[in-house]
């Protein structure tokens, strides 16, 4: 079974609207092993429109159309489908009377003289909207079934399940199992992982998320699942710590904050040049509240020392962006907040590097990020971060949280690791 989209639509052209449709059905086909043919998007023109179906009827064996169906002039699918088959548009009385009822029910009359929703391209049939007022069109162009549906997403998605989903037949069997990494290059990543995946007829697709990584290995057809289940365990071992498996539709700071519920610990934050990024990012997680009791943002230097104790004098002989400094605020803040752990960051977002007098100038994405764990010795990384200042303090945000995760993960610290 082979599926094309055409999206119509100035607005998607000009950026103004995102696609929500053509992604939406992508998704539901992708779930049964069906991939889409092509997905295309024109603008409220019926030559673009015609050329558009014509090129993917000769790719596929369906394809859907979303969206020009409504009562307004910039409505021309139904124009744009006519060319397409070289037939003319007539009114069907039965495809008007459903949009008249549908006004009927909403208290509503059509503005006189506009029966554009009763059009029907020649040789076409209509279905009715269950949720909408435009009808459906449902034609045929060769071999090729063509549907056209209303743009309005809730529309489109609700006559794509009465129509389209039922008629595909399922492709092979996809099975798909996801990891992800932080803080190491996606190409680095994948690499070390690639001959395993290739070697069992594995796909290995990676979808960086600025520092974060999310890797997706999909077996399909016969054995799918067993295929995929003898990998996983390779691909585990060659990934080791540096891969972690977080709960399912979440990423770092979710895998954090389930193991730190799992080990029934707590975590204070003294945050820097993240400016509140780490505990932001850990307050997004449901069940933070186990784990997370208080955060600090000491930007400027002195409350570094008011707040947590920092000694004026380690800051002076160190400079506020060091290992010293770093090490310092977590320990700091795990005295003050009497949490398990404390995460620590201290850096340079930049544009403009760091001048303090009588020091050499420290450069724009130098970042310390420091752990300070009850009953350990405190670790710290220097991170040289070549970004712009959002990316600078995401990317530590998320090297912080990792120092943890990986803590949690190696097994030797609370006895919890795998
Ligand atoms: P209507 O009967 O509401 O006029 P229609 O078939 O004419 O439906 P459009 O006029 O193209 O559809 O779009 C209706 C609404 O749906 C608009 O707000 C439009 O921006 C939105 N829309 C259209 N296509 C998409 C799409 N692919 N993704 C998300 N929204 C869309
Ligand atoms: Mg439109």
């Amino acid at each position: 079974m082979t599926v094309g989209v055409v999206l119509v639509g100035d607005e998607l052209l000009s950026g103004r609207r995102t696609d929500a449709n053509g992604s939406w059905l992508a998704r539901r086909l992708d779930a049964r092993g069906v991939a889409l043919t092509g997905l295309t998007v024109v603008g409220d023109d019926p030559a673009a429109i015609a050329e558009a179906v014509q090129h993917a009827a000769t790719r596929a064996r369906c394809v859907v159309v979303s969206g020009g169906l409504g009562p307004t002039s910039d409505d021309r699918t139904r124009a744009g489908l006519a060319r397409a088959l070289g037939v003319a548009l007539a009114f069907d009385e039965a495809a008007w009377a459903s949009v008249v009822a549908c006004l009927a029910r909403r208290g509503r009359t059509p503005p006189p003289g506009e029966r554009r929703q009763g059009e029907v391209p020649v040789g076409g049939r209509w279905l009715a909207n269950p949720v909408g007022i435009a009808p459906g069109l449902a034609l045929t162009l060769g071999d090729t079934s063509i549907y056209a549906f209303p743009g309005v997403p809730r529309e489109w998605r609700a006559l794509c399940e009465a129509h389209v989903l039922p008629t595909v037949v399922a492709g092979e069997e996809v099975v798909a199992r996801t990891l992800w990494s932080a803080g190491i290059p996606e190409a680095e990543i994948a690499a070390r992982i690639e001959p395993l995946v290739a070697a069992a007829g594995l796909d290995l697709a990676s979808y960086p998320h600025d520092g974060e990584v999310e890797l997706v290995l999909r077996a399909r057809g016969t054995d799918a699942a067993s295929r995929l289940e003898q990998t996983w365990g390779a691909v585990r071992a060659a990934l080791g710590i540096d891969a972690f498996v977080p709960p399912a539709g979440g990423g770092l700071a979710h895998e954090v904050i389930a193991r730190m519920r799992a080990a029934g610990r707590t975590l204070a934050t003294a945050e820097s040049v993240t400016g509140g990024l780490v505990a932001r990012m850990l307050t997004a997680v449901p069940g933070a509240s186990a784990v997370l009791p208080v955060g600090w943002i000491t930007y400027a230097t002195v409350q570094k020392t008011l707040r947590l104790g920092v000694s004026a004098a380690l800051i002076e002989r160190h400079g506020v962006v060091s290992e010293a400094v770093a090490r310092a605020l977590a320990e700091g803040a795990r005295a003050t907040a009497r949490t398990d752990a404390a995460l620590a960051t201290t850096g340079v977002a930049g544009p403009e590097p760091v001048e303090e007098p009588g020091r050499p100038a420290v450069a724009p994405g130098t970042v310390f990020v420091a752990l300070a764990l009850a009953g350990r010795e405190t670790v710290c990384l220097r991170l040289d971060l070549p970004f712009e200042r959002t990316l600078v303090q995401r990317h530590a945000a998320l090297r912080a949280l990792d120092l943890l995760r990986r803590a949690l993960a190696d097994g030797s610290v609370w006895g919890v690791g795998r």
